[in-house]
């Protein structure tokens, strides 16, 4: 007799993408012909450059070829692709070995595996709103209690709020969790935390043997080079913290697919020594994982490249010009915005104390733009929407345009 996993019962109704797609479709089957604004999803739209295609390319040739063809690779990654990625965290002033990398098909599946290796009695800590892994991954292994309807939140999660009074980037908490997951820049509030915000997650997790997970995808979006692009630019980071980061959104590889984690040897829990985790993840991801497609971790080492990275850098910089026309745009249409400077998203206040579903509507009724409510990505999320810089420059122009002509409300 098999049981199933019962905790999967208590994951919230819904997962936000379908109920945004069943809204855009009534619109349009009410509406026939008429064009949707997509400013919703945060997915990449422009073309990969030429010399990471080339990467790809000729990986892929070299399969054709019986004295070149490659099968199963090196377990935690190729080699060449993991000195490359401790070369790019060396430019940043960061130490981390190539045998601290574990090179994976990317960060999602990542950011829901990695609670694995934590009890299920650890206390979680998550920041609200937040990328709805980290949430659903610790709900279905059992260390929430039920979700509350009323109250948008799971029993057992401690949740950071992200508040305009603190910046979207929230303290740590005053009692004792034991696994605290941060996205910095965040999706969806697109704030970014600062060295000193960082350094105070860091010194509580080394004061109370937490270990930080810590979701490092939008790195490549912070221009200020004050900000920090990485959990481990933070003095102790080592001892405390586990990266998550992504090719994704750095170079445009959503589809194909690779990603990274960082789990550093100084790593340790309450009960485990250093190396005690690294050795864990390793066995892991032996055992789970058979490895990123070869062709992706060739795509990963020509994106590493001096000329991969100055044009996946010129690619964000086209991304983050859509943000600061997003971000104009909305400001003088005169609503509230957030984000946007150092992250690929926008996070808007709903006027007039609407929540997110209703705005949501109005922006798809009025303007025919399909944004994201910020309620699903948690409760402190309510009363804002996320907007997407992710898309092709003449329809965010023509999206923001929708707006600033048609969004009508009372600006008291
Ligand atoms: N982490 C964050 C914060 C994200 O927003 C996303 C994708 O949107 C991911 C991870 C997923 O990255 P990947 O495509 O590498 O699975």
């Amino acid at each position: 007799m098999a049981i199933i996993n019962n905790n999967y019962r208590k994951l919230s109704a819904g997962y936000l993408f379908p109920e945004i797609a069943r809204r855009a479709k009534t619109y349009q089957d009410a509406h026939p012909g008429s064009m949707l604004h997509k400013l919703g999803i945060g997915n990449t739209t422009e073309p990969l450059p030429e010399s990471i295609l080339a990467g790809l390319h000729e990986k892929v040739d070299r399969l054709g070829k019986a004295d070149t063809y490659t099968g199963y690779g090196d377990e935690q990654g190729d080699t060449p692709l993991r000195e490359a990625l401790a070369a790019y965290y060396k430019d940043m002033g960061i130490d981390i070995s190539p045998d601290e990398f574990f090179v994976s098909d990317g960060a999602k599946a990542d950011a829901a595996n990695i609670q694995s290796l934590f009890d299920e009695n650890n206390v979680v800590a998550i920041q609200d709103p937040a990328y709805p892994v980290y949430v659903d991954s610790n709900v279905v292994s059992g260390r929430t209690g039920r979700f509350d309807k009323n109250q948008g939140k799971y029993g057992g999660f401690v949740y950071l709020a992200g508040t305009e009074e603190n910046g979207f980037f929230p303290t740590p908490p005053e009692g004792k969790v034991d696994l605290i997951y941060l996205c910095s820049p965040n999706n969806p509030t697109g704030a970014v935390a600062t060295h000193e915000q960082l350094q105070a997650f860091v010194d509580y997790a080394r004061n109370h043997k937490a270990v930080i997970i810590f979701d490092a995808a939008y790195a490549e979006y912070i221009s200020d080079d004050s900000l920090p692009k990485s959990i481990f630019a933070i003095p102790g980071a080592r001892e405390c913290a586990i990266e998550i980061n992504s090719f994704s959104k750095f170079a445009g590889f959503t589809g194909v697919r690779l990603g990274w984690t960082i789990v550093p040897k100084q790593l340790s829990a309450e009960d485990s020594k250093p190396g005690e985790l690294h050795a864990m993840w390793f066995r892991r991801q032996v055992t789970f994982f058979n490895g990123a497609s070869n062709i992706a971790q060739a795509g990963g080492l020509a994106v590493l490249s001096k000329q991969g990275l100055a044009q996946s850098r010129a690619i964000i910089q086209y991304y983050m010009e859509n943000a600061r026309i997003i971000r104009e745009g909305l400001q003088s249409a005169g609503l509230t915005v957030y984000g946007g400077d150092n992250a690929p998203y926008v996070w808007v206040k709903t006027p007039q104390g609407m929540n997110s579903w209703e705005f949501f509507d109005q922006l798809l009724n009025q303007c025919q733009v399909i944004v994201t409510p910020g309620s699903g990505f948690g409760s402190a999320g309510e009363h804002y929407i996320r907007v997407s810089a992710f898309g092709h420059r003449d329809n965010i122009q023509a999206a923001v345009q929708s707006i600033q002509n048609n969004l009508v409300f009372s600006k008291e």
